[in-house]
């Protein structure tokens, strides 16, 4: 019935044709929500603000299966975090999650969330990212069949995390070659697209033996990945993580980008992510954006503020090195909007070769973003999109949705153990948002105290 009722009104909010009109990201667009959702939602991102349960998050999480027993345990995060976060555990839950979001005209960015423990034997052996290449593919078909018709401009799009198909060590080492001088002729994109391509084997000499045969078996399976989402027109956005990881994970994107973002491919199919928090990223954004075009290489960016603001600054106090990310909220605003303001500039000249994702629940950013396509002339639904995660800043999705801008949703899925490690470290990385939810707070609020009191419809915008 609220499927229905959604889809009747989401016919009613076409592409403007106009002119650029502000979004109201004043929580009108949650008329399109059953109260149930808008409370669990409501409960939910309140349980999350509160930062003993963050912190503590695992150890509730085993106290209460102790306490409880494992079903009424999972029953409870089932009903709570685990449903307002996650999309299921099967494809056909997931399959629901996502009609039901399609429906609300938001479209499904899957995530197979897996956590390497470097200290595990188990979680960084050979199997272990075997396993997780078999996932990844799976998702990819999963990716594939969730969007019954994809239109010409529906992009389908899925996120791939590189350390779950090489281990953070290896990612660790060739990070600190590629950062000393001399080490990038051996080291290039090419040359290892060439391995990649070939599946020759391909010896670096900075490595040992086992880590040559560790880096050969992680390109093949990158290879596989990109290869097969190829083939189902899926497009990879690779995950950016940590400073001492990055460079190497941004190599790897690069050799995958010489082969599959080439000119006549349709792409990019592989993207890579820049989080405006870190220092240099404007520079490296603007660098690689230039040699993508001089190359004839299509250009695919998620672009974020970054995620791992308290580990950077940690590790930069540890080892007395100088603090990689900017000093202030502020100043990552204000990364963020020349970033977007490049990279819009880029796509207005490249068209179709160049891509991305606005990836944030800043309503700023957001606005700014739909403003600039305006003056820029690029189409709502075309070479640029939005991304916030599967239950949080509905307002903003919603309403982005409405006004026919391609929307994604990050949605992890997998079972309650899998799954919850994992959102339980997203939440400690993503602390300051949690506890910047205080407005999508204040919005569910105000159309739940409205319902209650049984104040008529909203006009929808
Ligand atoms: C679809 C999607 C994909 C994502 N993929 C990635 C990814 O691959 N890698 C990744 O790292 N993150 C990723 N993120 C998370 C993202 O980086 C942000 O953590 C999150 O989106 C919050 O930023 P915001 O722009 O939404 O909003 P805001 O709430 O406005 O900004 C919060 C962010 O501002 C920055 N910040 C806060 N306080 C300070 C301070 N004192 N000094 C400097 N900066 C500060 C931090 O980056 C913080 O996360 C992704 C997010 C989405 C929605």
């Amino acid at each position: 019935m609220m499927l229905r009722t959604c889809r009747a009104l989401c016919s009613q909010a076409g592409p403007s044709t106009g002119g650029w009109q502000a979004l109201n990201f004043d929580g009108g667009a949650f008329h399109l929500k059953g109260t149930g959702e808008l409370t669990r939602a409501l409960l939910v991102l309140r349980l999350c603000a509160w930062p003993p349960l963050v912190t503590h998050g695992l150890a509730l999480q085993a106290w209460s299966q102790r306490l409880l027993g494992s079903r009424l345990s999972g029953a409870l995060l089932r009903a709570s975090v685990y449903g307002q976060f996650v999309a299921g555990e099967t494809a056909e839950e997931v399959r629901g999650c996502v009609r039901q979001l399609q429906a609300l005209g938001l479209r499904p960015l899957l995530a197979v969330p897996t956590e390497e423990e470097p200290d595990s034997a188990v979680k960084t052996g050979e199997a272990w990212y075997e396993g997780n290449l078999s996932a990844m593919l799976r998702c990819v078909d999963l990716s594939r069949g969730l969007l019954e018709t994809p239109g010409p401009t529906g992009n389908i799009l899925m996120q791939l995390k590189v350390t779950a198909l090489t281990s953070t060590r290896l990612c660790k080492e060739l990070t600190t070659w590629i950062r000393r001088p001399g080490a990038s002729l051996e080291l290039s994109p090419e040359r290892l697209a060439e391995a990649m391509d070939s599946g020759q084997d391909l010896q670096v000499s900075c490595l040992n033996a086992e880590q040559n045969r560790h880096l050969q078996a992680s390109l093949g399976r990158l290879h596989r990945v990109v290869q097969h989402a190829r083939a189902q027109h899926v497009r990879l956005l690779v995950d950016a993580e940590y400073t001492f990881l990055n460079p190497a994970l941004s190599l790897l994107v690069d050799a995958l980008a010489v082969r599959w973002n080439s000119p006549g491919e349709g792409g990019p199919w592989v993207w890579n992510t820049y989080q405006a928090y870190l220092q240099d990223t404007h520079e490296r954004l603007r660098l690689a954006a230039e040699a993508a075009d001089r190359a004839g290489l299509a250009f695919g960016v998620k672009l974020v503020r970054g995620a791992y603001l308290d580990k950077e600054r940690a590790t930069a106090r540890h080892q007395g090195t100088e603090d990689p990310t900017q000093p202030d909220y502020e100043a990552t605003n204000r990364s963020y909007s020349r970033c977007l303001e490049l990279m819009l500039t880029h796509v207005s000249h490249r068209g179709p070769m160049c891509h991305l994702m606005v990836a944030s629940h800043n309503e700023e950013s957001v606005r700014q973003a739909t403003k600039r396509m305006w003056e820029l002339g690029i189409p709502l639904d075309g070479p640029v999109c939005f991304g916030q995660l599967l239950g949080m800043c509905d307002h903003v999705s919603l309403a982005l949705g409405q006004a026919g801008y391609a929307v994604y949703k990050s949605i992890p899925y997998g079972s309650l153990e899998e799954v919850i490690p994992y959102l339980i470290r997203r939440a400690q990385e993503n602390r300051s948002v949690l506890h910047g939810a205080r407005r999508e707070q204040k919005l569910l609020s105000q159309e739940l105290r409205r319902r209650l009191l049984g104040r008529g419809l909203r006009v929808p915008h």
